[in-house]
C-alpha cells in the first residue's frame, strides 16, 4: 500500500487543510518507514538533514493534524513513546504487532483468526464487539538464544 501525494492532499483539503510542503514532507517519512512505527522524534531525527527548518513542535502539530483527519492512527507498546502508523482505509486495524521484550523490536503479523474468536464471544448476546487489538511479547529471532 502506497500512499500517493495526491490522495493527502485531497484528504486535507476536504478537511480544510492545506497541503503544504511541510506536511508533505512529514508525511513522506512515515511513508518511508511504513513498518517501523515511527514516533515524533524518530520523525523528527529523518528530517533534520533535510529541512533543518521543520521544528519537533511543528512534528507534533502535524501528527496530530493528521491523526485528527484519520491519516495516521496511534499505536502504543508501553515504550513510553507515542508511536504511529499511516491509517489503512479499510475497517479499522490490519494486523496485529509482535513484540520483542529483549531488544523492542516491533514485528507485523497480517493473520488474523481473531474473527472466529469475536464471533465465539458475540454469540454470547453479552456483548458486540467493534474492534480488537492484540499484542504478542516474546523474544525476537536474534534474541531467541
Ligand atoms: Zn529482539
Ligand atoms: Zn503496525
Ligand atoms: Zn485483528
Amino acid at each position: 500500500m502506497k500512499l500517493k501525494n495526491s490522495e493527502i492532499k485531497k484528504k486535507l483539503h476536504e478537511e480544510g487543510y492545506k497541503f503544504t510542503k511541510q506536511r508533505e514532507a512529514i508525511f513522506d517519512v512515515m511513508v518511508d518507514n511504513l513498518d517501523k512505527h515511527l514516533s515524533c522524534d524518530d520523525i523528527f531525527d529523518c528530517l533534520k538533514d533535510n529541512y533543518p527548518e521543520i521544528g519537533i513542535a511543528t512534528v507534533y502539530r502535524t501528527i496530530q493534524l493528521f491523526e485528527k483527519i484519520g491519516l495516521v492512527h496511534k499505536v502504543d507498546f508501553d515504550d513510553g513513546f507515542s508511536r504511529y502508523e499511516i491509517s489503512t482505509e479499510t475497517d479499522g486495524h490490519n494486523h496485529h504487532h509482535l513484540i520483542c521484550v529483549k531488544c523492542g523490536k516491533v514485528m507485523e503479523v497480517k493473520l488474523d483468526l481473531l474473527e472466529t474468536l469475536e464471533e465465539e464471544i458475540e454469540k454470547t448476546g453479552q456483548f458486540s464487539i467493534l474492534d480488537h487489538n492484540v499484542k504478542f511479547y516474546g523474544h525476537c529471532s536474534e534474541c531467541k538464544e
